[in-house]
């Protein structure tokens, strides 16, 4: 690799003359490879004009390693991806899309799609084209942003020429996510791309183009012509990128936010009464957000973020005595989510229940740690949240976005010891997969009993005293215990 720089340098840098930089041999010696110098030969023999495009050329000049390859041939693209097909050998898999006039191939681990040119024009009311056969240009222009429009030609007397009639370099320096052409028209046109650009700025750090920004806000009521999957599909890119904040506040300040997750939007705004006022949630939780993504990529802990506090607005009340009290709204928001994921279509399963879950708990370490650290509190919450007690305290310890330093470094000086706690209480008592040292058949065999109430009694029982630190979590301590209990309640062992 010919580039000295680093993605993330590159973003936040100043060295805004390196990509201007960049000279064809450089991007030829980058081209240079296997698969683009058979392509290249493929296309010629075929006497077809090719080009990479797109998003593997963005990311070439963003140093983002992509194993998504899109090759445009001014043709039949899908004749062009069977002749490299058959020169990569009868064991390269082909998918060929007629319809569409695609084929996709796999080599190695790069997913190469080929298209042929395209001139696109839409009706109002579908973000499925009119499509016919064009030129290049054609073709770029139908390209979402400049920074996505640029092309390198595959063809050997033109190899690695940089093709980028919308300045999408220029774009790149400047840190821009810009449309090639009118931008209302390009986001009336499809409105998911209003998404892909609040995506991409999310993602990369870059801004959005003050011309594009109005349009996206003129044509949001657009959106609604999306399907709810494509929609979240984008939505979790950006909650999935590098500080998800800066895609949540484009979508508030454009007002898509409004129009696909209400709810979000509702946690805005700090209310004061008698001189006492309230976080605005809506802050606070794009604060914890992003916390959390310094400790995690996963999708489900970062919405567990998002939706943590989500019931504050319909739980707040005023008490005289107490101020803004949200009673209740870790309980509130867990019945919220499954809501919120049937709306938006996100999946319906064990990942919904895990998110649940978090919400529901997420002031669990917190309370701990206000109250006493006493090791039945810790064994509890152990045995609550089970695998998923990792997860929890990176979601509380996110959640501290005091602005009193001393606040900050008291709770994160609690949480350590909270951490201590669990690790030395599971290491002896094992409740983190709770698995009763007495199960229920065997306290049938016991007593003789059939299943009734008094062998779930007897069970819990167990549970509790365990939970509770009186006998440790063994069998015979555990059988002892069973034995007087059942005593108590009128029962003799029959063994
Ligand atoms: P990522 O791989 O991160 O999803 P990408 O832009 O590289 O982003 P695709 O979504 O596969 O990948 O898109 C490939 C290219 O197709 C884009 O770079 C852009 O040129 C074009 N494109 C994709 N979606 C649209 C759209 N909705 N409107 C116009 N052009 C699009």
């Amino acid at each position: 690799m010919v580039f000295t720089f680093i993605y993330c340098n590159f973003v936040n840098c100043n060295r805004k003359s390196r990509i201007m930089d960049i000279s064809q041999t450089e991007i030829q010696t980058y081209l240079d490879t296997p698969i683009f110098r058979l392509i290249s030969d493929a296309a010629d023999e075929m006497q077809l004009d090719c080009y990479v495009i797109g998003g593997y050329v963005r990311d070439f000049f963003l140093y983002r390693p992509s194993k998504d390859i899109d090759i445009v041939a001014i043709g039949k693209g899908i004749d062009l991806a069977e002749s490299v097909a058959k020169k990569l050998g009868r064991h390269t898999k082909i998918s060929v899309f007629k319809n569409f006039g695609t084929a996709q191939l796999k080599y190695k681990d790069y997913e190469i799609e080929f298209v042929g040119a395209r001139k696109e024009s839409y009706t109002h009311d579908s973000r499925k084209p009119i499509v016919e056969d064009g030129t290049l240009e054609d073709d770029q222009k139908r390209r979402d942003f400049t920074i996505n429009a640029m092309a390198f030609c595959l063809n050997k007397n033109r190899f690695g020429e940089l093709l980028d009639p919308f300045g999408g370099i220029q774009d790149l320096e400047n840190l821009v996510i810009r449309t090639p052409l009118d931008p209302d028209v390009t986001f009336s046109d499809d409105p998911l791309r209003m998404m892909r650009a609040i995506r991409f700025a999310s993602q990369l750090g870059f801004d959005i183009y003050p011309e594009t920004f109005d349009a996206i806000s003129r044509n949001k009521e657009r959106i609604k012509i999306i399907s709810k999957e494509r929609i979240v599909d984008e939505l979790n890119k950006i909650v999935l990128s590098p500080k998800p904040s800066v895609g949540f506040v484009l979508l508030e300040k454009t007002e898509l936010l409004e129009l696909i997750f209400p709810e979000f939007v509702a946690l805005k705004g700090a209310e004061t009464k008698e001189g006492i006022g309230h976080k605005d949630n809506f802050y606070h939780t794009l604060a914890v957000l992003d916390n959390i993504s310094q400790n995690t990529d996963n999708l489900w802990l970062r919405w567990s973020a998002i939706l943590h506090d989500i019931a504050k607005p319909v739980t707040k009340r005023w008490d005289p005595k107490l101020g803004w009290t949200f009673h209740n709204h870790n309980y509130v928001g867990e019945k919220m989510v499954p809501k919120i994921f049937n709306r938006m279509k996100m999946p319906l399963n064990e990942k919904m229940k895990y998110t649940q879950k978090m919400v529901s708990m997420h002031m669990r370490p917190m309370q701990l740690v206000e109250d006493e650290v006493t090791d039945s509190a810790v064994r509890r919450l152990l045995f609550d949240a089970g695998d998923d007690i990792d997860d929890l305290m990176i979601l509380c310890e996110a959640d501290i976005t005091s602005k009193n330093p001393e606040k900050v470094r008291r709770h994160l000086r609690n949480f350590k010891i909270v951490r201590q706690k669990l690790t030395e209480i599971e290491e002896k008592d094992r409740v983190r997969n709770f698995q009763p040292p007495i199960d229920g058949n065997e306290i049938m065999e016991i007593f003789g009993l059939g299943q009734s109430r008094e062998v779930g009694e007897l069970k819990s029982h167990i549970k509790e005293a365990i939970l509770e630190g009186e006998i440790p979590n063994e069998r015979d301590a555990a059988y002892n215990y069973l034995i007087k209990k059942a005593k108590e309640m009128g029962l003799k062992s029959i063994k």
